[in-house]
């Protein structure tokens, strides 16, 4: 394998090897099971019916590794993918082949025309002024640049206004040069199956859309998938559901873990009735206890905010006080003595713990736990 100047092994077909920490030498480790992520984009796939599914990769594919998940999609027909940062798209592109399509969400920022021009990636286009300035390049170029354009059908979030489209519809030229893809849109409440607002949008992305030219259309996240097939229309572009957060908050999750994260202990001790435990003695012994410390804390993304819990086969294993940098304090009092020794494992995301669940006991959602993960971890992929 070559590593070109930009760090990252060219493919196609070729595994660029992210740095990870050794195994024996890492706090905690992340697993990432490829056969469960593939196993959803078929399960996606499968609801989608007639409709192609994407892979929205952006983010390190929401903390899980950008290139292995690519590769992982693509192994399963996957042949378009959403990034949100033309840095990001480079990347990418150095490990799928040309064919495969690469979004980038948030545009054309000004001043990168060139480079994304150069670089074989489609601009998601957000506005007039960015549609202008590619089509000025289509013609400083002499060539046809391709590009999705993204309408705002009721988020303001980006997108040309409804009136913009108008304009546009009104003034072909303006597309002079620009060979559009892609005409897509974004649903703001997608996980509420009941909010009105996604017929609404629906309806406001329909009529829109059908004044523009006629090319493949994109409306559905993951939880836009399970609205119906009204909300499928050519492309969907779902991220967190194949990461194994639920697309359906409130029913089961239709999907499969796709994480696990354990944590090495790093030492046990015992302390005595009303002894302090960690920072601000947030908490105190309430009788003679069994405590367990695990090199696992908030710099590793774990929120500090929230009660959890760690697991051992099944038991679970409070947090004893505050969430540390590096550390968390586990009360393992009702584990048999010598259950756990330093270099022994505890789990904090798998079997008995969801992504979700983690979530919720921080205050937050499932996206915010996976890309919130440091770069600490042993990261071993499995499954593929
Ligand atoms: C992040 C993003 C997605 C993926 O959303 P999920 O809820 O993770 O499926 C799709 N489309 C756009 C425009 C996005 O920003």
């Amino acid at each position: 394998m070559t590593t070109p100047p930009g760090g990252v092994t060219k493919g196609p077909g070729a595994l660029p090897v992210q740095p990870t920490v050794p195994e024996h030498l890492a706090g905690a480790l992340l697993g990432i099971d490829l056969g469960a992520l593939r196993e959803n984009y078929r399960i996606l796939k499968a609801r989608l019916g007639r409709a192609a599914c994407a892979g929205v990769v952006k983010a390190d594919a929401y903390g899980l590794g950008a290139a292995e998940v690519a590769e992982a999609l693509a192994a399963e027909g996957c042949r378009s993918f959403f990034v949100a940062h033309i840095f990001e798209a480079l990347e990418l592109r150095a490990v799928l082949p040309r064919d495969h399509a690469i979004f980038v969400l948030n545009g054309l920022p000004p001043g990168a025309e060139r480079d994304s021009a150069e670089a074989d990636v489609t601009p998601v286009l957000n506005s007039l002024e960015q549609l202008q300035a590619w089509s000025d390049l289509a013609r400083r170029l002499e060539r046809p640049l391709p590009a999705a354009l993204q309408v705002d059908s009721g988020m303001s979030r980006l997108g040309l206004s409804p009136h913009e489209v108008e304009r546009l519809a009104a003034t072909p030229a303006l597309l002079s040069g620009v060979q559009l893809v892609l005409v897509m849109s974004h649903l703001a409440c997608a996980d509420e199956p009941d909010n009105p607002v996604n017929r609404l949008q629906r309806d406001n992305f329909d009529r829109l859309r059908r004044m523009l030219p006629a090319v493949p259309a994109s409306l559905a996240n993951s939880s836009g998938i399970f609205l119906g097939q009204d909300y499928h229309h050519d492309l969907a572009r779902p991220g967190a559901a194949l990461y194994g957060v639920n697309p359906t908050p409130g029913d089961a999750n239709p999907m499969r873990q796709v994480v696990s994260l354990r944590a090495k202990v790093v030492q046990t001790r015992e302390v005595g009735d009303g002894v302090g435990i960690g920072y601000g003695y947030a908490s105190r012994a309430r009788t003679h206890m069994r405590l367990a410390t695990i090199s696992l804390g908030y710099a590793d993304g774990w929120h500090r905010r929230g009660a959890a819990a760690a697991f051992h086969h099944g038991a679970r294993l409070p947090f004893a006080g505050r969430v540390s940098m590096d550390s968390i304090i586990l009360d393992i009092s009702a584990l048999p003595h010598d259950a756990l020794r330093p270099g022994d494992l505890v789990d904090l995301i798998g079997a008995d713990q969801t992504v979700d669940q983690v979530a919720e006991h921080a205050g937050t959602i499932g996206y915010e736990i996976l890309t919130s993960f440091g770069r600490r971890f042993h990261r071993h992929y499995f499954g593929a």
